[in-house]
């Protein structure tokens, strides 16, 4: 079956199938996410297609390359940037005071950096995806407050959701203010509502004379929402009656800062991104004209899905600037300090940190862009490929980051200030580690966005099958559907064990690609592989599956990994270099045995002694573990 091809079933949602169980509140949330997620694949998705046993080399051979023009644009671009934030941002400074300077914001607003995605006709820069994912990266090499000042503004405020939903009159009124420098945030988080926005309760009612919308709630931890002009806010509308049953609406309203009722309430500080302008905010009975919805209502979370899609990106590029960095400091210091008659860095235990850090980016750079790539050319669904980018560059970039504070040694605790006040190289490592570990929790925590991919790995088989198992359905349908569905299994499952053997007893396939061939075949086999196991999971768990969450997250860090090794593949051929296919193929041959661990878990593990010590620990049978310790709260 083609992932993308394949009509939606209707009820045949995991949470509709496992109904059984769950409480009220359960259900309304899986109820609300089931509803918002795009339910259709209009177009090639990389991972869609590797979850039903399908490598796809062809996305990326041959590797997305941008155009000489568009080349040429980004780099102009980023050397002008360059040139700026080298002679106006000082980052430790960012840091210290927990302020982006005014002649920053200006010096940002001139450069056109709030409106590098906006096209030219509303003022904006009209950068491609790539250009701005390069901007990205070299701001984010550089401070990451104000990286998180752009990408809030830009990859999820105001001016994305507008420019693909926005009515003409929105774009005219709004766009060429962020243009010029407006900052526009998101506000969908509130203190009792995180990773599950179905029990929001900022509500938005219709006034008596039908023209605006009365909002009323508290929203938490909202980027730039300090000093926004102008915010997207999320609230519920009043529910709608669908086939009988009443349903969530959660609505998206353009809220601008200076609405009689709206207040910032406190500025949040956090253990890094100290310049960020952070804030809770609450609005109290504002005022918001009807015009002012985004797309339509009950459409707000699908929206911001749908503008997640690519706007997640910014993130993984955004790590992929900072381990750049950690690169240099790594060389820098693995050079100039010996120790016991040796560079640190050419200690193995040293020599291994700038290995890792040196494949591992190749393959972070690989995936970021070649998700760039497909949202300029417009040939890919990119929902689970820019999920898996967001988690791996985050959690890999957290990791290498640690591991260069771990190489500078105390250096490496110490801060940049003290370091350069006692006249030492300011490498700011410190700060970076306070600063990326955010990125695993923002824009979906690593948990979320992993079941999220999950829940898509299912996609196919819940189409083809779905219906079979769903108890609300008539026994005529899911008869027709157990025919269709059987036929179809007949002649899927037997290939997930017969490709590997027949694509490659006959022929070396992938045999173009020198040393990176083998592991070619292997992601091939694997994915064959995959899709077994995961076919394997739904037989023995059936809807239960969904509670298995370990299990899931190990198959889309199985899946996650054959992307990365395929991406840098892609990329190394298309350079073209020994030293590309290098890092390549040491990338590939740790990939694979992260793989090999995660098969290996999926076959034989302690989930159940996992969760039976897990229910102890919650419930305080353990408690006896926690004496000695001061009394906190
Ligand atoms: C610096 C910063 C900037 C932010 N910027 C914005 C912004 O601009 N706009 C905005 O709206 N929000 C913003 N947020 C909020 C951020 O998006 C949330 O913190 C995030 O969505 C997680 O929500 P939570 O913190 O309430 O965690 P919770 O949802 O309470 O989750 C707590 C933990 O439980 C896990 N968990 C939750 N549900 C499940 C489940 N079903 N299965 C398994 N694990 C689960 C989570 O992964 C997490 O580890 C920001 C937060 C911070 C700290």
């Amino acid at each position: 079956m083609k992932q993308n091809d394949s009509k939606d079933v209707a009820g045949t949602s995991g949470a509709v199938l496992s109904a059984k169980g769950k409480n009220k509140d359960e259900m309304a949330s899986l109820e609300v996410a089931e509803d918002s997620r795009e339910a259709q694949w209009t177009k090639p998705s990389f991972m869609g297609s590797l979850f039903m046993g399908k490598l796809r080399t062809q996305d990326f051979m041959p590797f997305f390359d941008q155009t000489e023009e568009d080349k040429k644009i980004g780099d102009e671009y980023c050397a002008k940037l360059e040139k700026f934030l080298l002679e106006n941002l000082d980052s430790d400074l960012v840091d210290e005071t927990g302020i982006i300077p005014d002649k920053v914001m200006k010096g940002l607003a001139d450069l056109g950096a709030f409106g590098m995605k906006l096209p030219k006709e509303y003022g904006g820069l009209e950068l491609s995806q790539a250009n701005y994912l390069r901007a990205i990266a070299l701001v984010g090499s550089h401070c990451a407050s104000t990286v998180a000042l752009l990408s809030a503004h830009q990859s999820i405020g105001v001016p994305q959701p507008l420019k693909l939903f926005g009515t003409p009159e929105q774009k005219k009124k709004f766009l060429p203010r962020f243009s010029a420098g407006a900052v526009s945030a998101f506000a969908l988080t509130e203190p009792e509502v995180g990773s599950d926005p179905a029990r929001m309760s900022t509500t938005a009612k219709l006034s008596e004379d039908g023209n605006h919308y009365i909002l009323n709630g508290t929203k938490l931890w909202c980027t730039n929402g300090a000093i926004a002009e102008v915010m997207v806010v999320m609230a519920k509308s009043p529910p709608k009656m669908v086939n009988g049953r009443e349903k969530t609406q959660i609505t998206a309203f353009i809220v601008e800062k200076n609405m009689p009722g709206f207040e910032v309430l406190h500025r949040c500080r956090f253990m890094g991104l100290a310049g960020i302008q952070n804030a809770l905010l609450k609005f109290t009975n504002v005022k918001v004209p009807k015009e002012n919805i985004i797309w339509g209502e009950g459409k707000g979370l699908r929206l911001a899905l749908i503008t997640l899609n690519a706007g997640r990106l910014s993130l993984p590029a955004a790590c992929v600037g900072g381990v750049r960095q950690a690169l240099k400091i790594q060389r820098a210091w693995g050079t100039e300090r010996s120790q016991w008659g040796a560079p640190v860095g050419k200690h193995e235990a040293g020599a291994n940190r700038l290995a890792q850090t040196a494949s591992k980016l190749f393959a972070m750079d690989a995936m970021t862009f070649i998700c760039g790539g497909w949202v300029d050319r417009g040939t890919h669904d990119i929902r689970l490929e820019a999920a898996i980018a967001k988690i791996y560059c985050s959690e890999t970039a957290q990791n290498l980051l640690d591991e260069t504070l771990q190489m500078r040694g105390g250096r490496g605790y110490e801060r940049a200030t003290s370091l350069r006040a006692r006249g030492e190289k300011p490498f700011p490592v410190e700060r970076m580690v306070r600063d990326g570990r955010i990125n695993l929790i923002v824009e979906g925590t690593s948990d979320i966005l992993s079941l999220f991919v999950a829940r898509e790995a299912l996609d196919g088989h819940l189409k083809v099958a779905g219906a079979v198992l769903n108890s609300r359905l008539g026994i005529g349908t899911r008869l027709a559907a157990a025919v269709k569905a059987g036929l179809f299994y007949a002649a899927w499952y037997p290939w997930q064990w017969l490709a590997p053997i027949v694509d490659f007893s006959f022929w070396p396939r992938f045999a173009g690609n020198g040393k990176l061939g083998k592991h070619l075949r292997y992601c091939k086999r694997t994915a064959h592989k995959l899709a077994r196991t995961l076919f394997h999971l739904m037989a023995l768990n059936g809807p239960k599956l969904e509670k298995r969450q370990l299990q899931l997250i190990r198959i889309t860090k199985i899946g996650s990994e054959i992307f990365a090794m395929t991406a840098s593949i892609g990329k190394a051929k298309k350079l073209g270099t020994k030293e590309a296919a290098e890092l390549s193929d040491l990338f590939c041959r740790q990939a694979k045995a992260r793989i090999a661990e995660n098969f290996k878990a999926i076959r034989s593990n302690d989930d159940a002694s996992i969760r039976k010590v897990a229910a102890g620990a919650l419930s305080g049978t353990y408690e006896f573990l926690e004496k000695g310790s001061v009394r906190i709260g």
